[in-house]
C-alpha cells in the first residue's frame, strides 16, 4: 500500500466519523429512532460511497475486477442472490433452474 492509499483511507476515517457526528446531530434533533434511522442511511450511504472510492483507486492501481470481487468476499460483504419463485441460489442475473429473473439478496 502506497502512501496516498494511505491517505486515501485516512480521509475515509474522517469521512466515517463525519458521518457518524451528524448522525448524533441528527438524533438530537428528532429523537432516537428517526435519528437512528437516518444515520443508517447516512451511514450505508457513505460505506456504498467509500467501496465505490475504493474499487476507483484500485482499479487505476491496476487490479482487476475479479480481484476487488475477491476482496470484497473476504470481507463478508458479497451479496447472495436466491430465486424468488423457487428458492434456488441465483449466479448471475437470472436463476439457472427456472429462469425467473426475480431474485432477492440473502444477507
Ligand atoms: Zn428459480
Amino acid at each position: 500500500m502506497d502512501g496516498s492509499l494511505k491517505a486515501d483511507m485516512k480521509r475515509q476515517m474522517i469521512f466515517l466519523g463525519a458521518s457518524f457526528a451528524v448522525g448524533l446531530l441528527l438524533t438530537y434533533f428528532f429523537g432516537f429512532y428517526i435519528g437512528l434511522a437516518l444515520n443508517m442511511a447516512i451511514f450505508v450511504g457513505a460505506m456504498f460511497y467509500i467501496r465505490w472510492r475504493r474499487n476507483k483507486a484500485l482499479k487505476s492501481l491496476g487490479f482487476s475486477d475479479a480481484t476487488i470481487g475477491r476482496g470484497a468476499m473476504n470481507e463478508g460483504l458479497k451479496l447472495k442472490y436466491i430465486c424468488i419463485s423457487c428458492g434456488f441460489e441465483v449466479k448471475g442475473t437470472r436463476c439457472g433452474k427456472c429462469g425467473s429473473n426475480m431474485k432477492k439478496p440473502l444477507f
